[in-house]
C-alpha cells in the first residue's frame, strides 16, 4: 500500500513543503527528512518517492493504482534505491554501491529515488562520499535522507539539501495517532494511550514503543500507592537509581499522584487513567486534596534528581511516608 501525503498526521508544514515541489515541478536532487524519532519521516519520504514514480500522480501524491504505484507497492521498483545500515552503520562500501549503481542506466523512463534512512549513521568517509553526488547527481535522480539527529551530519551534506523539518506534537495530537494505529488503539485502553501519549516528548513512534513499558509500570505504581511492598518499592526504587534520566520515567506515579489529588476533592474529574478508576478511588480518601498536591511536587522535584542513590533513597522515603500516615 503506497502512503498518500494526506496520511501524514501533525505535520503540515512539511506536507505543504512537500506538495510544493510538485506543484511547482521543481524537485530537488536532495531532500533532507529532519526532526525527533517517531515523527513520521520515514513515511513522509516514502510517499514523497512514490509520488515522483507514479505515473498518474494526484494532488495528495502517488494513485496507488498504476503499475509503478503497484511495482513499488511489491517493494520491487527497480528505480527505487535504498541504503540503510547493517551492523549501526552506513559504510562507505555502501554508498560506493549505491554509486555504482546510479552510474548504471535507469531500468525505466521515471526518476530514479534514493532513501538513505537513517542518514545520520552514515560514516564520515560514507557522507564525504555521498556528497559527491549531492554536487552532481545523476539527471533525474532525487536522494532523500531521513535523519534524526542534524547535528550528527556534516554541515556540507545538510547544505546541499533542501530541509524538511518534522516537528513534535502536543500530547493530544499524539493520543489521536495512537487511538487510529490498529496496534495501539484498538487493543489498548484509552488511558494508557493518554499516558504513553503525555510521556512520548510530541514523537507517535516513541508513545507506541512506550505503550507496553507504561503498562506494566501503571500496574506497578497503583499497587505501590495500594499497599506498602517493601520488596516493590525497593525494586522500583532500584529502577530509578540505575536508569539514566529517562524521559517519561516519573510521569506514571505523576499522573496516578494528579487523578488522586482529584478524587480526593470529591471531583468526578476527568482523570487520566479512567481504567484504574476504581482501584484510585478507594485510596484517594487517605489523604487530603492539599496532602496529595504536595506529595505530587516532592514526586516532580524527585524525578529531576540526576540518577543517584540520593533519589532511590528520596522515593523509598516517598513512599513509605505515603503509607506511614495511613
Ligand atoms: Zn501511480
Amino acid at each position: 500500500m503506497v502512503g498518500r501525503l494526506s496520511s501524514l498526521r501533525g505535520q503540515d508544514g512539511a506536507v505543504a513543503l512537500l506538495r510544493r515541489y510538485f506543484e511547482t515541478g521543481n524537485v530537488p536532487a536532495g531532500l533532507l527528512f529532519h526532526g525527533e524519532e517517531g515523527t513520521g519521516k520515514e513515511k513522509a519520504a516514502v510517499a514523497f518517492l512514490a509520488a515522483l514514480l507514479c505515473r498518474d500522480r494526484k494532488e495528495d501524491g502517488a494513485c496507488g493504482e498504476c503499475p509503478d504505484c503497484r511495482l513499488l507497492s511489491s517493494g520491487a521498483h527497480p528505480n527505487l534505491l535504498r541504503v540503510e545500515p547493517e551492523n549501526h552503520f552506513i559504510q562507505i562500501a555502501d554508498i560506493r554501491g549505491l554509486k555504482e549503481e546510479l552510474s548504471l542506466k535507469a531500468f525505466s523512463d521515471r526518476p530514479r529515488g534514493v532513501l538513505v534512512c537513517p542518514a545520520d549513521r552514515m560514516t564520515l568517509q560514507a557522507a564525504n562520499a555521498l556528497l559527491k553526488t549531492l554536487e552532481e547527481p545523476p539527471p533525474a535522480t532525487h536522494l532523500l535522507l531521513v535523519a534524526h539527529r542534524l547535528s550528527w551530519l556534516p554541515p556540507t551534506i545538510v547544505s546541499r539539501c533542501q530541509k524538511i523539518p518534522f516537528r513534535t506534537m502536543p500530547a493530544e495530537t499524539v493520543e489521536d495517532i495512537l487511538g487510529e494505529l490498529p496496534e495501539a488503539g484498538k487493543r489498548r485502553s484509552k488511558a494508557a494511550l493518554r499516558a504513553a501519549a503525555a510521556c512520548s516528548g510530541g514523537s507517535p513512534g516513541r508513545a507506541l514503543l512506550l505503550l507496553d513499558e507504561m503498562e506494566k509500570s501503571r500496574e506497578t505504581w497503583a499497587g505501590l500507592f495500594t499497599r506498602p511492598d517493601p520488596a516493590a518499592v525497593f525494586a522500583t526504587s532500584d529502577g530509578w537509581r540505575k536508569s539514566e534520566a529517562q524521559e517519561g520515567q516519573a510521569a506514571v506515579p505523576l499522573a496516578i499522584v494528579r487523578d488522586l489529588a482529584l478524587l480526593s476533592s470529591g471531583e468526578n474529574a476527568d482523570i487520566i487513567n479512567e481504567d484504574l478508576r476504581d482501584v484510585l478511588c478507594a485510596i484517594a480518601p487517605r489523604k487530603t486534596p492539599q496532602e496529595w498536591t504536595r506529595a505530587f511536587r516532592t514526586l516532580l522535584t524527585m524525578s529531576r534528581l540526576p540518577p543517584q542513590a540520593q533519589k532511590r533513597l528520596a522515593l523509598e522515603a516517598f513512599l513509605f511516608d505515603l503509607h506511614g500516615k495511613d
